[in-house]
């Protein structure tokens, strides 16, 4: 596998395969990689003739200090993880590379930029956008993967893709999780045994939302999901809402909508856990 670091060779590289015909697939990361990011790979290795990653912990969209400070980072076992995955290529840039100017970006996706991890983390989407649109341009890549497990992204980045016309297909994958139900996560490392056990509860309660569907009002079932998760000592909700799968809204009754979404972020500890589950 190439590891590259700066923009020029892996624009020279991706041309060269390019002129042969390949067609590339591309999973851009944070990298602390686990079994949900290798599924991405999986996907894109089914869908492409040459495999590209990108690891680039993206200051921008942190917009908590200490969380970027305390990020994990796991150099080595990651490009080990990458080489396994059958991954051609990873992008591993510096900050330098990637801003060597300030970034004066700023993109409005109306709706879904203001509301729930948009609202609790601002300037977060902006940085993500920025990030992406900037790797796109770099990888070029005929299809990009991301996972249904940051539910909010996707969605952005599937309206970013759509409204700039970007050339590039967006692959949505499921969220893999641990076999109790927590969504795999580069953070899960950072929690305690004791807060590790606790976590599950917040997969369970999404799925009992999912099988109340319909039994009860939308606002009725989002209180007694609050009520559940914030019993535990440890839990703390910041947001758990149930919104339109696509516009992200709020609906007022379950026909509102076609398809719909819980999403929710929840403090465990020092460690702020996201999850989501289509219900329907
Ligand atoms: P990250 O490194 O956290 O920026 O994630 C890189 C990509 O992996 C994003 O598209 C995430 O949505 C995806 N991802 C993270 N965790 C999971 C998971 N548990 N299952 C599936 N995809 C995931």
């Amino acid at each position: 596998m190439k590891v590259f670091r700066t923009i020029a060779e892996t624009k020279a590289y991706l041309s060269e395969a390019r002129g042969k015909g390949a067609t590339i697939g591309f999973v851009p990361t944070m990298g602390a990689l686990h079994q949900g990011h290798l599924s991405l790979f999986e996907a894109a290795k089914k869908d492409n003739d040459v495999v590209t990653a990108s690891i680039f912990v993206n200051p921008i969209q942190f917009n908590n200090k200490e969380d970027l400070k305390k990020y994990p980072r796991t150099p080595r076992e990651d490009i080990r993880k990458l080489e396994e995955a059958g991954c051609a290529m990873a992008f591993i840039p510096d900050v330098e590379e990637m801003y060597p100017e300030p970034v004066v970006d700023k993109y409005d996706f109306g709706y879904l930029d203001k509301v729930m991890e948009g609202k609790f983390r601002p300037g977060h989407f902006n940085g993500v956008a920025v990030v992406v649109r900037k790797l796109f341009e770099i990888i070029n890549p005929d299809r990009a993967y991301f996972g249904l497990k940051d539910y909010q992204q996707l969605k952005i980045i599937e309206t970013m893709t759509r409204e700039l016309k970007l050339p590039v297909e967006i692959v949505a994958c499921p969220t893999m999780r641990e076999p109790d139900g927590l969504a795999m996560s580069s953070r899960n490392v950072r929690l305690t045994p004791e807060e590790r056990i606790i976590a599950p509860a917040i997969y369970r309660v999404l799925s009992q939302i999912k099988e109340k569907t319909r039994k009860y009002s939308i606002t009725e079932l989002e209180n007694w999901a609050v009520h559940q998760l914030n019993n535990y000592e440890e839990l703390n909700v910041e947001y758990l809402e149930i919104v339109d799968a696509e516009t992200l809204i709020r609906p007022g009754d379950w026909n509102d909508s076609e398809s719909m979404v819980v999403c929710t972020a929840v403090h465990l500890g020092k460690v702020r856990l996201i999850d989501n589950l289509i219900l329907f």
